[in-house]
Formats: structure tokens, C-alpha cells, sequence
């Protein structure tokens, strides 16, 4: 008896998606660019912050009436009368405005204020149930809605978002790609793992995907390098934080820039066209400079960690008239790290070099330390 069934050929998946494309939905704004605060704070610092963005190129403006923080207590949004607030600019400076719904209550009074577009934001993505329950408040309402990523990096996760609001009716869904949490903060606040929204693309071509590179970053150093990186991978827009006094902001103080850096961005952005296998080989070759990168920082980190050691070293030697040199110690450090590291493919040579400098940087400190104590003891 033979069961046939384990041998399916390979059909291609119907997709179960109704998606109208961007283009469709903003004929000439390629990319797309959304801009604003992370919140609406106040009537005056929302005006301050979004009047000039029109004329820097912004197509929408952002602002969140409800965030969802980390800890309690800390500011949480102003709700409704932030929802009239994002309405009144709106108008005001002729864009339309996008808000986050985190819930079928935030639904409901956004589509009262009139708010254009919606937003889910990560903490929602990950909860299917209160998804599920956004989408069932969508029913029937012809708005334009944007999916973040989940927090953790589950591309089926995110997909499952997408479905529930598409299969709700709505057909002008698009992706916002903002990278994913972990436990080490090195480089980026959410780690991008550009792969992901890279295989999101692939799995669902329609789908519309724009980068959020403020939230990536969680400053401001990096916002237009991954800016550009995404317009590289042929992203179709990007969702960027602008505050007009970012030290001052209520909520993502440092990844907020100023309305002139913004349009400083805009104006350095380069659009290029590539095939969608370019893509997917340059996003492998971001995710790999990404690691190194990560990797640097983490060395870096190291080696001033090993450094303080060695401070604290210096002082017990001084304090036990110990001699800063042990030559016995650094023949078995030299022994040891030799061995490890060629068991590891790198060579002898590499491992001396960088074995010798770190031993002399390291007798740099002692021997400093040593004379910073010297200097105390004779200003005394
Ligand atoms: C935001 O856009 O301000 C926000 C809270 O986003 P995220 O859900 O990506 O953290
Ligand atoms: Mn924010």
C-alpha cells in the first residue's frame, strides 16, 4: 500500500489576499513618506512639529493618541482629545494623518475625529485575538490600514495580522517593517533581520512595505543610513518620527528628528530600481553587515569591560607592591589564547598581534592608573 499523499507536488499557493496596490492608493508618491511626532503631546507641539512637513515632502502625517509603553506610569498619550488635535493639522496643512488603533474602542473614535488611515502597532501584531478583534471592528469601513511587525520575528505572525484585516474587507492593506525586539541593544533598538520583511515581500508580492527606521534605530545616527538601505530593498515608503524639540518629547525622546533634519533626509534619499533577486541577495548581505557590525560593538564593549579590569588590577598591585609585568602569567595568557583560537580557524599570527596589543594596552591602564593614584596621593 503506498500513501501517495505525503508526495504532493509542489502547487503553488492560492493567495488568500485581495490587496489593491499602492499605487492605486497614491498614485505619485513614490516613496511613500509618513512623518510626525511619535505622540501628540499638545495642540502647539503638534502644529510645531508637522507645519513645514508637506513642503519636505511628507505625504502623511503620524502622530499616536494612544502608546502603549513599556512600564506604567510613563506618558501614555492624551487619547480622544489628541484625535481632534491630529484631525485639526491635518487640515491645516492640507496632509492626511494616520494614528495607531490598538483596540475596537481606539477604532471607533478615530473614525468618529476622521482620522485617514490607521496603524497597528508591534505589541498589538503579536496578539491574534486583539487583531482579530480590530478586524471585526473594521466590518464594512473602507480605510486604508498599516500592520507593524510583531515584536518578536515570526514573518507568519505578522502575515496572520495582514489576513485578519484583509479578510475584514480591507483591501488597501500595507506592511510596516519597525525590527524586532531582543535581549541585547548593541547597534539598533529592534534589530531589523531585513530577511524578514525581504521573505514577507516574497511570500505576498502585493503587499505595499514601508519602513519605519526611527523605531529600528531608537536614535537618530542611524535613521538615514537604514533609510536608504530600505529604498535599496525597494521598499515603497518609509515611516519616519519627526518632533520639533525631540529632547523634549513625552515619549521616544531619542530617535525623534528635528523638522530640518527631516527634510535634510528627504533631500539626501536616493530611489534606485533593482530586480526583486537583487533585493533578496542585498537584504542576506545587509543582515550579514548588520552582524558584523553588531559584532564590532560587542568587541569593543569587551575589550573596555577586560580594560576596567585591568584598572582594578593595577590598583591591587600597587596597593600589594606587585610588579605590573608578570611574564610567567602573559607566556600562559599567550599559551592558552594561541591554542583556543586556532582550534577556532584563526591563525597564529592574527592571534599574536591582537593578543601583544591588547597586553600592552592593557599595562597602558595599570601603569596609568597607577600614576593617577601617585597624582592624588601628592595633591593630598
Ligand atoms: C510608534 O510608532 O510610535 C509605536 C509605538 O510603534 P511600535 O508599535 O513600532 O513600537
Ligand atoms: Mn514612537
Amino acid at each position: 500500500m503506498s500513501f501517495n499523499h505525503y508526495n504532493t507536488p509542489n502547487i503553488k499557493q492560492e493567495t488568500p489576499y485581495t490587496l489593491l496596490p499602492l499605487k492605486s492608493w497614491f498614485p505619485h508618491q513614490t516613496p511613500l513618506l509618513i512623518a510626525g511626532p511619535c505622540s501628540a503631546e499638545n495642540p502647539d507641539q503638534l502644529f510645531n512639529s508637522v507645519k513645514d512637513l508637506k513642503l519636505s515632502g511628507a505625504h502623511i502625517i503620524r502622530a499616536g493618541a494612544w502608546k502603549p509603553r513599556t512600564r506604567p506610569g510613563a506618558f501614555e498619550g492624551k487619547g480622544n482629545v489628541a484625535l481632534s488635535w491630529i484631525k485639526e493639522v491635518s487640515t491645516a496643512v492640507g496632509l492626511p494623518a494616520i494614528t495607531e488603533v490598538a483596540n475596537p474602542q481606539h477604532v471607533e473614535e478615530a473614525l468618529k475625529a476622521g482620522i485617514d488611515f490607521f496603524w497597528i502597532g508591534a505589541r498589538t501584531t503579536v496578539n491574534p485575538f486583539l487583531v482579530q478583534e480590530i478586524a471585526n471592528s473594521l466590518n464594512g469601513v473602507d480605510i486604508p490600514v498599516f500592520v507593524k511587525n510583531p515584536v518578536n520575528p515570526d514573518v507568519d505572525l505578522w502575515l496572520g495580522a495582514i489576513e485578519r484585516i484583509n479578510k475584514a474587507g480591507i483591501n488597501r492593506v500595507a506592511a510596516i517593517h519597525r525590527g524586532f525586539s531582543s535581549y541585547e541593544k548593541h547597534l539598533y533598538r529592534n534589530k531589523p533581520f531585513w530577511e524578514i520583511a525581504i521573505e514577507l515581500r516574497r511570500k505576498v508580492p502585493a503587499l505595499p512595505l514601508i519602513c519605519d527606521p526611527s523605531h529600528i534605530c531608537g536614535n537618530t545616527q542611524l535613521i538615514n543610513y537604514v533609510s536608504q538601505v530600505a529604498l535599496d530593498l525597494q521598499y515603497d515608503g518609509l515611516m519616519i518620527e519627526v518632533h520639533n524639540n525631540p529632547s523634549q518629547a513625552l515619549s521616544d525622546a531619542q530617535q525623534q528628528l528635528t523638522p530640518t533634519e527631516f527634510k535634510e533626509l528627504v533631500q539626501k534619499l536616493v530611489v534606485r530600481s533593482a530586480s526583486v533577486d537583487d533585493v533578496f541577495e542585498l537584504s542576506k548581505l545587509e543582515d550579514l553587515r548588520d552582524q558584523i557590525d553588531e559584532i564590532d560593538a560587542e568587541i569593543i564593549e569587551k575589550l573596555a569591560h577586560r580594560m576596567n579590569v585591568a584598572r582594578t588590577i593595577g590598583k591591587y598591585k600597587k596597593k600589594n607592591n606587585v610588579a605590573i609585568l608578570q611574564p610567567e602569567r602573559w607566556e600562559e595568557i599567550l599559551r592558552t589564547r594561541t591554542q583556543s583560537g586556532i582550534e577556532k580557524q584563526l591563525t597564529r599570527e592574527f592571534l599574536l598581534n591582537l593578543l601583544n596589543s591588547i597586553h600592552l594596552e592593557s599595562i597602558y591602564q595599570q601603569t596609568m592608573q597607577m600614576n593617577i593614584d601617585s597624582e592624588k596621593k601628592l595633591e593630598q
